[in-house]
Order: structure tokens, then C-alpha cells, then sequence
């Protein structure tokens, strides 16, 4: 069976039983502050489990694209390294939603593995939770009776709590699970030891491929456990370890799933892939960095697809982290120097075509990202090597460390740290941390390089400083979340802002929270105006008042899963009171003017630049829009013009909002609206068109009635955010007004300073010609009198102990003449040693110049001398043996300084 067909078979199975096939979500999660990448199957029904929003079927089935490379699940490490964990990959799972528990599941689960797929029941084990003292659980024998009726007594596990007990986080739902395991090894492996020794226990042949979760009960923050309402079933089998199991083979790199990737690998890299390599032999390190590059480029590839574009900080960054760790393989053991991953993204995107065709339909674009990205850490790569052969090469002092170029101390402390470590043969961990964290060099990448030149890392010291990053960047972001007190048993929330901005309601639940110690509230309503950020456009702000005359402002207003979320300092006295929630409505009117416009240029953009345009991100607020879009090149002059033009005869038409709430899916679609990739919809859509023939686009945001109503829309600025996504900002309203207004004003003032001219910008230029002219004939004049004050200085020379001595002061306007006239000085008079006084307006300046034999012979530093002169005038400064100059703010004690010079050659 082919990986497409493995696939199929799974949906149509459970499609057979009653399950209704519902798409992936997006990898990139979204409305889940817990949560940056979808992890698990279950992620898309969340807030089924938590009761927050009711189960739209009662049983279904998928295959979802997750990510585990950060928080809880982690696997990155193993990537490659195994043959079984991968970055990104593929689970296939059945729910049930307060339908059937535990026999089915078991029942069917067996049927599909050992019917369908023919898997020999003699290679399978189950596990099942052996129950838990301390938290009083029992062993789920429900779950082992069900087993025996399908499998041999002695292939049903026990398992701890570790394994066999599910838990989504700190809180919220979980129970006990049951995992099945398959046994891959050899026939004399499988005589010699026995199997069920092998399971739970890291052996690369005896994996866990599926896992049958039973939800029965919810995490209260206490840590106590409570029994649900209503039970459910939620399972996830890891697709490519099901591939590898019926292809018969012993790595999921060698199925259908990775070949292709692995196979172009190593063509392009001249190189042959040695899948049965191990650890210190010939070609493991190749194999490996081949396994990591196919498996990276899968979850790079579909981050980016699903909107998530590599960047410095969270999600981003993760993304960016792992395209680094690819790259690093591809150029250490493959040898590819220049950008190479991006090839695999066409190759990628034709293999999952018809199952996640986000990528095709953007595969040109996520390639362009991806090169970029791989282009700008080549270039680093190749800096970070060359600042660690600086640091090997003994025979210099160091220099380096500038990223601590803002605390001078700092800097001098740790260059003396830094030189004493490379005495030791020891590459300082600060070191190894700045190549880590500025140029991205993973650490095992520094300690490989320093290996060679026959040094050790001081890992504990680079672990250290790794630590502290992650605790600034921790204590940044934690927060401490109370549990809901629950007012009213109704979690069904309702929104009444697309039609008012005043609503009469109840407190549902609310709860306290913390973040970087600032104590705040979430109020969840029954019913709400206010409209919670998302799709761009920001929560509303207001207030909710109480018929006692307690008025609570609301700070924002977020979602989370399937709640509108309000944000306040305070608590009301009464809180069963019915209040009126309010929304500031002028800000609104500014946002939604501002949304509106947002559709419309979007619109003007697909026009005038081509079909290609996609939305990549957005930013509405009562201020101003911005728009982020796949463009690959900058959008000129004349295309703003153009864009700016339609938007604005759009908003002339005074089109009227033409909202359709509850349109299904598929029917939008085929009515060719614009629908944004990484968004997930649900099976209803609201549709927002302002007139047929011109914008129509899938939104949930807010926006105004006719589009007269913007007044003006004008663009402010265009500017590019990483490879292939423009970005425009633009203002409409009241906002356009008044940037319009103060250009005029700016223009009329600069009219009236030039005296009136009939061309402005002519008689700009002229004054700016003029200017330049000026300037070269001072500069001219300077250099002259500079010329006459050489001749005059040289025969002032005084000959002391065989050294030319000249301590003067001279008149020249700036620091440049003073050194030029030095510099001239040094060619015509031998063995000179000169210090020149200077008074720029007020400001003392002084210049030693010292011969370089003298330099030399003498022992003399033009650097610590300046710095001693200095002293006389209330000043500091540096420069290099020869040559160095300092300022100071005493300018009366420049005669004491030029006195005093004669004593360095005495
Ligand atoms: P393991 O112990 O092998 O890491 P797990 O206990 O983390 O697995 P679950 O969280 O139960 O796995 O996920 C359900 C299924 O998803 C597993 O049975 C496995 O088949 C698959 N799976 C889990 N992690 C990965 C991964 N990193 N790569 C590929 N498949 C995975
Ligand atoms: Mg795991």
C-alpha cells in the first residue's frame, strides 16, 4: 500500500462507522495563549472538551499536520538521530464526542489495524493504566476487559501514570489511555528477547503507534480530579510509523513518505544515503543531516504555509531555529554552501497535493522565504567561523565581543575573561553563547570547530548564560491563571456587535489573573457588544455598568477558545446584577473605518499588482491599518498612486455593506470570495462584500455601513517585512484628514521661508547647490591655511635628546584640518614628536603625533600620553600608538597641557 492509500484506508474506515471527515487545522495555532503550534489531534476540539462550545457531530476523523518542537512535547533532539520522531508529521485520529467510549474504540481500533491493514496480532502489544495510589485512581480494568475479548492476555501492559494517563495541560480534561505497540525486529531478535520488555522503552524497533485516550475527567487548578458530564474518546496514530509498519520497514525514512526527499538530497549533495549507518561509523554523520533536512523541510514548509513566517521571537523563532538546524547539517556534512533546502519545497508540495493543498497553491512563495532565510544564515555562518579562528589564533589579543560595546566595563571585563580562557585552550561560554545567540551557531556546531583546533567549550558557563536568557524571557511571559468562578451554568455565548454597541447582560464566570505582576480580571458575559481581537482587528474598549452605579472599564477583549474574554482591573460589587455592557463607540467607528478600508485595498492590491497578492497578516486599530502581502518586489510609486486612486472611488461609490452571516462554506468558496491560508473556518462563513464585481472576503471583523463613511484613505508608508511580504500602512477619516492638512501646512511654510518662488522644489535644489559650493570653498581655505601653518610649525622644531619637538597651538576650525596638518607635519620633520592645541568654539582639543620609530625605540604611546594631557583640560580620549587626539571642557588649561608635553622626552 502506497502512503496515499494507507491514508485513505483510515478515513474510509472510520467514515464506515459513522464519523464525519472534518479537514486539519492549521499547524500554527491560534486564540490559544498555551499553545504557539498544533501538537496533537485533539488541539482543533479543545474547547469541545472544556465545554466551552458544543460538538458540531458527534463522532469524527482526520489526518492533522502537527509540530512538536516546543512546550510540553519537544521531540527535536531525537529528529533524525531516530527513525521514528520527527519534527512535523502527521496523526490520524477518531473522536467521540459524548458518543461511545471505550469498546468501540478498543474494538474498532483492532479491526482497523489487524482486518484492514492484515498487521499480525502476534507483533502487537496494548498498554493499560495500571491506576494510581496517591491520586486514588483505580486501574482501568473497563479498558483490560475489553482488550482480552480482542488480544491474548499476556500482550495486554500495565502502564503507570506517565504513560498511561493523559493529561491536555496543568488543567482541564484527561484520563486514562491505551496505547498499542508494534514489534518490528527480526525473527531470531523476537525468539531471543522477549517483546514485552522492549515496550515504553526507547528500542527503535518496538514502537508505540497509536494511542486511545478516554476522557473522563477534569484537572482542577487544585490538582484535584473531577468526573465530566459527559465522557469522550480522542486518539491519535502517528501516520509515518503506520506507513513504515505495513511498507515493512524498519525506519519511517525509508517509506514513500521521506524516499523522494532523501533520494534528491543525495543526488544534488553527490553523496549516498546510508540508512544503515550507526553512531561513529562511515556515513552516520551524512545520514543523518539527510534525515534531518527531509524531515525540517516538512515542518518549515507547512509553517510557513499556514502563515507562520521565521522571525526573532516566539513561534517565529522557533520556525527560524529549525531551518537553522537544517541548514547547519546541509553545510557541515553535505557540503551545500549556498542555499539548497529551498529546493525541496516544490518536490514537498506535489507529494501532498489533495491532502493539505495550502502548500501548493503557495509554493512559490514559502520557497522564496525559505532561500532568503537560508541565504542570511549562510552569510552568518560564514561570519561566526571567522570570529572563531580570531578567537583560536593566540597570536592577537582579542578585540572582539562588541555586542557589549554598551557598557564599556563590561566589554574590558570580559575581553580579559575571554583571553584568559584561550590561555587554557578553553572557548569562553560567553563566547560560544554570543556565536549561539548572534550569529546562530547551535552549541555543538562551536564545540565540533573548536574540537579540531584542540580546544574544550566551557558548556557549563554557556549553559548558564542560556539559562538566564530563558528565565528573562520567562519571567516576561508568565502568567498565573485562577480558576473560573462559575455565576451561571450557560457557557453559550453570544455576540450582538455587529449590530449594536449596547447590550444588556449577565456575568457568565470570571476569574483573577496575573501577568509580570500586575493582577487583572476575565469576565466572560452572556451575551456581548464587545468584539474580541482577531483576524487583525483589535478588542474593543469601554465599559460595563451596574444598575448600582458601579461603572467597570473594560482595558480589552480577547477570545480565547470559544470565549469572548473581557478585560478589567476591577471587580463589580453585585455581580448578579443584569448591566449594560458599552463600547466606546467612536473608537469602534475609527476601527471599523479602518477595517473596511483594509478590504478595499486588499481588493485595489489584487487589481494592480496581480492575483499572487495574499494576505500574510494584518493590523486594525482606531488609528490606522496595516496590511502585510506576497509581493516579490517593491511596489512602486506609480502602483500607490494607482491603489490609492481606486480605494479612494471606491469610498466616493458610498458601496453599502452587503453582510451575509451564516453562508456555508463551500458555497462561498465557489462564489469566489478571498479566503486567507492558516485560517480556520467553520462549516458556516460570514461573507463581507462591498459591491459583487470588486471585494468580497471572508471576515468576522466589524465593519462600517456604507464606504462613504471612510471620508479619505491614504497610504503612508510601504516597506518590505522579510522575503517576498510587503507591508502598507494607511490612515482613513478623521486620521487622513489631518496628515493631509499638516502636509499643506508644511508645504505653505517652506513657500514663505523661500519668499514665494513659483517653484519650490527648484528653488530647493538651488539652495542646496549653493550650499555644497560654499562648503568646498571653506574646506579649500582651511586646507590652505593649514599648508601655510606646516611651514611655520616645522621651523619651530626643537631638538631635544635627537626627537624634533613641536608643542603648539594652532587655530584651525575642526578636528579634521588639525589632523591633517599633523599628518603632513609627520612626512616633512623626522623624528617628530608634536602635540597641538586647538580651541573648536569653546571646546578644547588636543592632538600627539609621534614619529613610528620613535614609537618603537622610545617606548612611547601617543594613546596614554593624550590621555595624561588631557587631565589639564578636564578631558579623555585614545587613539593608536602614533596618533591620538582627546577633547575636554576646560579650554584654559590647553597652555598647561602643551607645557607639560616636553616632559614625555626628557
Ligand atoms: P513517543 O513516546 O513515541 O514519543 P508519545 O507518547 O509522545 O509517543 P502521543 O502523544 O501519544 O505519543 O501521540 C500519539 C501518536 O503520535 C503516537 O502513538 C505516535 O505514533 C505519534 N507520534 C508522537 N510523537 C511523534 C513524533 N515526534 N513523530 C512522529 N510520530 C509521533
Ligand atoms: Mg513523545
Amino acid at each position: 500500500m502506497t502512503a496515499q492509500q494507507i491514508r485513505q484506508a483510515f478515513l474510509d474506515f472510520f467514515a464506515s462507522k459513522g464519523h464525519t471527515i472534518v479537514p486539519s487545522a492549521p499547524i500554527v495555532v491560534k486564540n490559544d495563549p498555551t499553545l504557539m503550534f498544533t501538537n496533537a489531534g485533539m488541539n482543533q476540539f479543545k474547547d469541545i472538551f472544556l465545554g466551552e462550545s458544543a460538538a458540531k457531530y458527534p463522532r469524527v476523523a482526520d489526518t492533522q499536520r502537527c509540530l512538536r518542537v516546543s512546550g510540553k512535547h519537544n521531540d527535536l533532539e531525537e529528529v533524525g538521530i531516530d527513525t521514528y520522531h520527527h519534527t512535523m508529521f502527521e496523526m490520524l485520529g477518531n473522536w467521540s464526542f459524548g458518543d461511545y467510549f471505550k469498546q468501540e474504540a478498543i474494538a474498532w481500533s483492532w479491526e482497523l489495524l489487524t482486518k484492514v491493514y492484515g498487521i499480525s496480532a502476534d507483533r502487537l502489544y496494548v498498554t493499560v493504566f495500571e491506576g494510581d495510589e496517591k491520586e486514588q485512581l483505580p486501574r482501568d480494568q473497563e479498558a483490560y476487559n475489553y482488550w482480552k475479548q480482542h488480544i491474548a492476555e499476556d500482550r495486554i501492559l500495565l502502564g503507570n501514570k506517565k504513560d498511561n494517563f493523559w493529561e491536555m495541560g496543568e488543567t482541564g480534561p484527561c484520563g486514562p489511555c491505551s496505547e498499542i505497540h508494534y514489534d518490528g525486529r527480526s525473527e531470531e531478535e523476537r525468539a531471543r528477547v522477549d517483546g514485552k520488555a522492549l515496550v515504553n522503552a526507547d528500542d527503535p524497533n518496538v514502537i508505540e503507534i497509536w494511542n486511545n485516550v478516554f476522557m473522563q475527567f477534569n484537572r482542577l487548578k487544585d490538582g484535584s480530579l473531577q468526573a465530566l458530564p459527559a465522557r469522550h474518546v480522542d486518539t491519535g496514530m502517528g501516520f509515518e510509523r503506520l506507513v513504515r509498519v505495513l511498507q515493512g520497514k524498519t525506519s519511517n525514512y525509508d517509506t514513500d513518505v521521506f524516499q523522494p526527499l532523501i533520494q534528491f538530497i543525495a543526488e544534488k549533495s553527490g553523496k549516498p544515503y546510508n540508512a544503515a549507518a550507526t553512531p561513529g561509523t562511515e556515513g552516520w554523520n551524512e545520514a543523518v543531516a539527510m534525515r534531518v533536512m527531509a524531515d525540517h523541510i516538512r515542518a518549515i514548509s507547512f509553517a510557513i504555509a499556514d502563515g507562520q513566517l521565521p522571525s526573532n521571537n516566539k513561534a517565529g523563532y522557533v520556525i527560524r531555529r529549525i531551518l537553522r538546524r537544517a541548514v547547519r547539517y546541509a553545510y557541515q556534512y553535505l557540503g551545500f554552501k549556498e542555499p539548497f533546502l529551498n529546493q525541496l519545497v516544490p518536490l514537498l508540495a506535489e507529494q501532498f497535493k489533495g491532502v493539505f493543498d495550502e502548500l501548493w497553491s503557495q509554493k512559490d512563495f514559502v520557497q522564496k522565504v525559505v532561500s532568503e532565510e537560508e541565504n542570511a544564515f549562510l552569510r552568518n555562518l560564514e561570519l561566526g567561523l571567522r570570529r572563531l579562528d580570531t578567537y583560536f589564533d593566540l597570536s592577537n589579543e582579542m578585540g572582539i565581543a562588541t555586542h557589549l560595546d554598551e557598557d564599556v566595563a563590561e566589554h574590558i571585563k570580559i575581553k580579559r575573561e575571554f583571553n584568559e580562557d584561550r590561555k587554557n585552550r578553553l572557548v569562553n561560554g560567553t563566547f560560544a553563547f554570543t556565536l549561539s545567540d548572534t550569529f546562530g551557531f547551535p552549541l555543538d556546531l562551536t564545540e565540533l570547530i573548536a574540537r579540531e583546533k584542540g580546544f574544550n567549550v566551557n558548556v557549563e558557563q554557556f549553559e548558564h548564560e542560556l539559562q538566564q536568557q530563558k528565565n528573562r524571557s520567562r519571567a516576561a511571559t508568565a502568567i498565573d491563571t485562577g480558576d473560573w468562578v462559575i455565576l451561571q451554568d450557560d457557557d453559550s455565548v453570544e455576540f450582538t456587535g455587529y449590530d449594536e454597541t449596547e447590550t444588556v447582560a449577565h456575568i457568565i464566570k470570571y476569574r483573577k489573573v496575573k501577568t509580570k505582576g500586575k493582577e487583572q480580571y476575565q469576565i466572560v458575559l452572556d451575551k456581548t457588544p464587545f468584539y474580541a481581537e482577531s483576524g487583525g482587528q483589535v478588542g474593543d474598549v469601554g465599559d460595563l455598568i451596574f444598575p448600582n452605579g458601579d461603572i467597570i472599564p473594560v482595558t480589552d477583549t480577547k477570545k480565547e477558545n470559544g470565549l469572548i474574554v473581557h478585560f478589567t482591573d476591577t471587580l463589580p460589587q453585585d455581580m448578579s446584577d443584569a448591566l449594560t455592557a458599552y463600547v466606546d463607540p467612536e473608537r469602534r467607528l475609527s476601527i471599523e473605518n479602518n477595517h473596511s478600508a483594509t478590504h478595499l485595498l486588499h481588493a485595489a492590491l489584487k487589481q494592480v499588482l496581480g492575483s499572487h497578492v495574499n494576505q500574510k497578516g494584518s493590523l486594525v486599530n482606531e488609528n490606522n491599518l496595516r496590511f502585510d502581502f506576497s509581493h516579490f518586489s517593491k511596489v512602486t510609486e506609480e502602483e500607490l498612486a494607482q491603489i490609492e486612486a481606486i480605494v479612494n472611488q471606491k469610498v466616493r461609490e458610498n458601496i453599502a455593506l452587503q453582510e451575509e452571516r451564516n453562508v456555508p462554506y463551500q458555497q462561498a468558496i465557489s462564489s469566489g470570495v478571498t479566503a486567507l491560508f492558516g485560517e480556520k473556518y467553520g462549516d458556516y462563513v460570514r461573507v463581507i462584500t462591498f459591491d459583487e464585481t470588486f471585494s468580497k472576503e471572508l471576515c468576522g471583523g466589524t465593519h462600517i455601513q456604507h464606504t462613504g463613511q471612510i471620508g479619505y484613505f491614504k497610504i503612508v508608508s510601504e516597506s518590505a517585512v522579510a522575503a517576498g511580504v510587503r507591508r502598507i500602512e494607511a490612515i482613513s477619516g478623521i486620521a487622513a484628514e489631518n496628515f493631509i492638512t499638516e502636509q499643506a501646512r508644511l508645504v505653505q511654510q517652506l513657500k514663505e521661508l523661500l519668499k514665494n518662488p513659483k517653484d519650490v522644489t527648484k528653488s530647493i535644489e538651488t539652495l542646496l547647490d549653493e550650499n555644497s559650493r560654499l562648503k568646498k570653498e571653506i574646506e579649500k581655505s582651511i586646507q590652505e591655511k593649514a599648508a601655510g601653518l606646516k611651514t611655520e610649525l616645522a621651523q619651530k622644531a626643537e631638538a631635544v635628546n635627537g626627537i624634533n619637538f613641536i608643542a603648539q597651538k594652532v587655530e584651525l576650525p575642526n578636528a579634521e584640518a588639525v589632523k591633517t596638518l599633523a599628518y603632513q607635519l609627520k612626512d616633512i620633520v623626522s623624528d617628530l614628536f608634536l602635540v597641538l592645541a586647538a580651541n573648536f568654539d569653546g571646546k578644547p582639543n588636543l592632538t600627539v603625533m609621534i614619529a613610528e620609530d620613535l614609537v618603537k625605540s622610545r617606548n612611547l604611546n601617543a594613546g596614554a600620553i593624550v590621555r595624561d594631557l588631557a587631565k589639564e583640560i578636564q578631558g579623555g580620549g585614545g587613539g593608536q600608538p602614533f596618533f591620538a587626539t582627546a577633547g575636554g571642557k576646560d579650554a584654559s588649561g590647553l597652555d598647561r597641557a602643551l607645557a607639560k608635553a616636553k616632559s614625555f622626552v626628557l
